[in-house]
């Protein structure tokens, strides 16, 4: 391990928890200890929440780190890893909290570790301004498994914000190293199809939703769903519009809110599945930040999206403080953009 302390700002960029998340799992991969400050700095509720004290848990448990600040509404944390194992583990928010940005953080170091990995995640499963679970099952994990583990994920429970409780299992089956992955183009046709989940929600917000997305996107009348989950421990809406192409897949979502009509709610996710498909790329807004890591890690790989937005050019400065990899972001055809991740040294493995 390299001995020497890498100090992040936690406030620099985009601000958020994602600093915090990246640079835990970076350190889980390349074993570099860091000192990070100014947690969130500027959010309305600075420091650790519970979802980030979690997710330092969990890189705790997974790297048999050394850690301290570890507590709520902590400005800073030192962390300091030893070696990364598989195993079986159980993380719980204990709030709505996203648990799968809890899972995002020790992911990638187990898809990478000696032994295989359980992971049974409680918290929220489908939280605003984090990828829901079905992002996650449909957008995000095919292309990392294409890139070499094997990671399954099973939904026990839905989790949704503020009452949370959800609960999912994810299996690991590494890889020795991650392969580099380019997606430049979506091939084949793009399939829509949208399932809007309500709990404890009168149906007709499910259908006035329902018909938003008919009218602006027109896909089939048999790809449009409504569930009703009835297992739930508090109200609950989200709208998710599946964009399916041969190579890859992605999952946008609008998330019902008090005092936001169901009609809102609907556009919200109807704008940015349109922006995806005007812009003619494989990758949208939100898998653009999270392939970054895997493809740092990977040492290499590109992809077209959209407007890169704070979030991956924050990461992307993060991850450069880790890996000797360059991350290029520059303005493609349209609305497009190209990145590009190039190793000056070969990935981690
Ligand atoms: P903050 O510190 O801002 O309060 P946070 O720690 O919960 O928040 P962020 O730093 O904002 O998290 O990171 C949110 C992550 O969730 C990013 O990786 C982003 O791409 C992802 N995300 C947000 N909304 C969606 C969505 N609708 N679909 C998929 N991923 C999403």
């Amino acid at each position: 391990m390299t001995s020497e302390l890498l100090t992040i700002d936690g406030s620099s960029g985009e601000g958020g928890g994602q600093i915090l998340r990246t640079a835990l799992s970076l350190s889980l991969l390349t074993g570099r200890a860091f000192r990070i400050e100014r947690i969130r700095a500027g959010r309305a509720k600075p420091g650790l929440l519970r979802q980030h004290l979690t997710a330092v848990q969990a890189a705790v448990a997974v790297g048999q780190a050394r850690v301290e600040g570890a507590e709520i509404g902590s400005p800073t944390l030192s962390f300091e890893p030893a070696e990364c194992r598989g195993g079986e583990f159980q993380f719980a928010v204990g709030t709505a909290g996203s648990a799968t940005l809890v899972l995002q953080t020790v992911l990638l170091p187990l898809a990478l570790a000696a032994s295989p990995s359980t992971l049974v995640l409680e918290g929220g499963t489908h939280n605003p301004f984090a990828p829901p679970f079905d992002f996650l099952v449909a957008a995000f994990l095919p292309v990392v498994n294409r890139m070499g583990p094997a990671i399954e994920a099973q939904l026990v429970r839905h989790g949704f914000y503020p009452a949370g409780g959800g609960r999912f299992v994810v299996t690991v089956t590494p890889a020795a190293r991650l392969h580099p992955v380019d997606l430049l183009d979506r091939e084949g046709e793009v399939a829509t199809s949208v399932r809007v989940l309500i709990a404890n929600v009168p149906s007709q917000v499910a259908k006035r939703e329902i018909a938003v997305v008919r009218r602006r996107l027109e896909p089939p009348e048999e790809a449009c769903r409504v569930e009703q989950v009835c297992e739930s421990a508090g109200p609950g809406n989200v709208v998710m519009i599946e964009l399916r192409s041969d190579n890859v897949t992605e999952v946008v979502s609008g998330f019902g809110e008090k005092g936001v009509s169901a009609e809102n709610v609907a556009n919200r996710a109807v704008d940015e599945a349109r922006a995806y498909l005007l812009a003619g790329v494989p990758v949208g807004a939100h898998l653009a930040d999270q392939l970054l890591v895997p493809l740092a890690v990977a040492g290499g790989g590109s992809f077209r999206t959209v407007a890169p937005t704070p979030h991956t050019r924050t990461n992307a400065d993060v991850i450069a403080r880790f890996l000797p990899v360059d991350i290029g972001i520059e303005p493609d055809s349209g609305d497009a953009y190209r990145v590009t991740v190039s190793s000056r040294e070969g990935g981690v493995s």
